[in-house]
């Protein structure tokens, strides 16, 4: 969005959130867009330096806002492992885990920038009015919670005993898997009020005020008992404390005190149970989960393809579809989803529905919305030219590589009409639902990656390739090094050599364990992930040179066409060469690989 246009949206009250980075250089901003249904739309605004004037215009509006000091923090490593190994959730995962990141993430009190979000201390929601009935697919954590309902229903059953009801609860999971929504269905089930808070809301520029909130929210769950306090971003204040190299925080350690003070202080029975969510328990202080605290934990995770089926089942309940239209096909469709990515699917597909003047959802909708999510709205066609047929090659050669490399998913469909950042895409369909990944499977990602780079070389000469590649050497690079430092599958050794706690956790953390390597290991670990991405390009080199014919052929259908089948590719290329046979079925979801 230009800065113009940004500015006419606050002054229309259009703009619902604001975080700035980059030292006030670029502004993510949260914009209900009246073109668009009045969704709510998240864009990046490069903004014209320092922007006092601007500060003080979105506090006169009252926009929630937030400076963020520029820190790399690639996330939970695990995700990490999965965004990037799962393939369904490769793109998906990825951009969905950073924006979440970068957009949740905590505000640092040190920065200037940070004049504190909004005035809002807490909320309470006297009735939640949602139940069990609205969460599928956790069963597990359903289960666990409904103990707890028990406890808030008829806690002197309990007491007579002589037990001691949980005074807090830790919801572990990805972002968009139901932990809000559980916490709520718990109070909605209970029938108590649910205070809630978010942990980076309790981070203050002044030190104190955090403190000073955790102290009235207590004081009013107490008067208000029995009740649920649910604390949201919990990692904000709960970090280790002490860890924070260059500076410890004090205002999130007074905060984080102040929160265990209060958890301590009231009896057990009181009847205010604290839920809190985090996405990384890792990181978390270990105060925080002694007894007496949030000694229990409950994980939710991204849900299996019965829990897919479920979520959709409870999010179709208020809506119409054609008869070709088949949840469990969706379920099929979609790993790597979760409950919230589900449910503005299906809400994309109304949409696009209603756009296309229908009276009821058809699986034309439902394709299109799976499109978009994964990778993006759909751009205007190339025209012919260099361009088009750059692309073209390009994404053929991922194509190509993917199918003749043992171990690789299928090719279901390759384009050149751009979708979000690609100027073209491959998709892939993955089997099952990838968990277990094997050496061999990685390794052909791997060459499948560098496919649309050796195709661009081998055809235009390598002065002409372009930066279309930027984004599949980064996967490649992440693979490739995971392979080696992760899994243990390189020269090195079945050999852990990267803590996945320090890997996720600060820069300077990450350097120091570098250092603290010997200086053969981290060239060992340098000289073995640029063995894996040579020995791999080297395989795409070959493959491209030695289906040339076939490229050609397949690159003129495709500028012709747009857009191709995995089947109908395979079926030129199979004229040509033989395709190993793991490589030739398609089962489930698409991912692409794009330029
Ligand atoms: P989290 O707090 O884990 O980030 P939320 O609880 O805010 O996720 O989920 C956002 C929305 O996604 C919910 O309001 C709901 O519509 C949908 N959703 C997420 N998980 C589920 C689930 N397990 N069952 C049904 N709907 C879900
Ligand atoms: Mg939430
Ligand atoms: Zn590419």
């Amino acid at each position: 969005m230009s800065y113009t246009r940004f500015l006419e949206y606050l002054d229309k009250d259009k703009i619902r959130k604001v975080d700035l980075y980059d030292n006030g250089m670029v502004a993510i901003v949260e914009a209900v867009a009246p073109e668009l249904g009045n969704r709510v739309q998240r864009v990046r605004v490069q903004l014209p330096g320092l922007p006092e004037e601007l500060i003080r215009k979105i506090k006169a509006k009252n926009v929630d806002f937030a400076a963020h000091i520029p820190q790399e923090d690639p996330g939970n490593v695990v995700l990490n492992i999965i965004s990037n190994l799962a393939f369904p959730v490769l793109l998906l995962g990825g951009l969905y885990f950073l924006s979440r990141r970068t957009i949740g993430g905590p505000g640092n009190p040190n920065n200037p920038f940070n004049f504190g979000k909004s005035k809002a201390k807490f909320q309470m929601e006297p009735n939640t009015g949602v139940t069990f009935n609205d969460v599928a697919g956790v069963d597990e954590a359903k289960q666990d919670f409904m103990e707890v309902v028990e406890f808030l229903k008829r806690p002197e059953r309990f007491t007579a005993v002589g037990a001691k009801i949980p005074k807090g609860v830790l919801l572990v999971g990805p972002p968009g898997t139901g932990k809000t929504l559980l916490a709520k269905a718990i109070a909605g089930e209970a029938g108590v009020p649910f205070f809630s808070i978010s942990g980076s809301e309790f981070v203050e520029v002044f030190v104190g005020i955090g403190a000073s909130r955790v102290r009235d929210l207590f004081k009013k769950a107490k008067e208000n008992a029995p009740c649920i306090v649910f604390v949201d971003e919990i990692d904000a204040v709960g970090r280790q404390r002490g860890t924070g190299i260059g500076g410890g925080n004090d205002e999130r350690e007074q905060t984080l005190n102040q929160l265990l003070t209060e958890m301590d202080g009231f009896e057990g029975n009181t009847g205010v149970i604290v839920v809190a969510a985090t996405n990384r328990a890792d990181i978390l202080d270990a105060a925080l989960l002694r007894p007496g605290r949030f000694d229990r934990q409950v994980s939710v995770d991204v849900p299996d393809v019965k829990g897919r089926t479920e979520i959709l089942r409870v999010h179709a309940g208020n809506k119409k579809f054609d008869g070709d239209v088949s949840l469990d096909v969706i379920a099929m469709r979609t790993p790597g989803f979760s409950g919230a990515d589900l449910a503005n699917l299906l809400n994309e597909a109304a949409i696009l529905a209603g756009r296309r003047g229908k009276t009821a959802i058809s699986a034309k909708e439902i394709d299109d919305s799976i499109d978009r999510i994964v990778a993006g709205m759909e751009g205007t066609t190339m025209t012919d030219g260099k361009t088009k047929s750059l692309v073209a090659y390009h994404e053929v050669g991922h194509a190509v590589c993917g199918t003749l490399t043992p171990g690789h998913d299928p090719v279901q469909k390759v384009t050149l009409i751009p979708r979000g950042q690609a100027r073209g895409l491959t998709w892939f369909l993955p089997g099952e639902d990838p968990t277990l990944i094997s050496k061999q499977q990685i390794f052909a990602r791997i060459v499948g990656a560098l496919g649309g780079r050796a195709a661009e070389e081998i055809v235009f000469g390598s002065p002409e390739v372009t930066t279309g590649a930027a984004s599949d050497l980064q996967q490649v690079a992440s693979m490739a090094k995971q392979m080696v430092t992760v899994f243990g599958m390189s020269e090195i050794g079945p050999w852990a050599l990267i803590d996945p706690a320090v890997q996720g956790g600060d820069v300077i953390l990450r350097m120091m364990a570098r250092n603290s390597m010997s200086e053969k290991l981290a060239e060992d670990i340098d000289r073995s992930i640029k063995a894996i991405s040579d020995k791999a390009y080297e395989i795409a080199l070959g493959h491209i040179r030695n289906n040339r014919a076939a490229i050609d052929k397949i690159v003129e259908v495709l500028v012709e066409k747009e857009t191709m089948t995995g089947d109908e590719f395979r079926a030129i290329l199979s004229e040509f060469t033989e395709i190993p046979a793991e490589n030739k079925a398609a089962l489930s979801t698409p991912t692409p690989v794009g330029v």
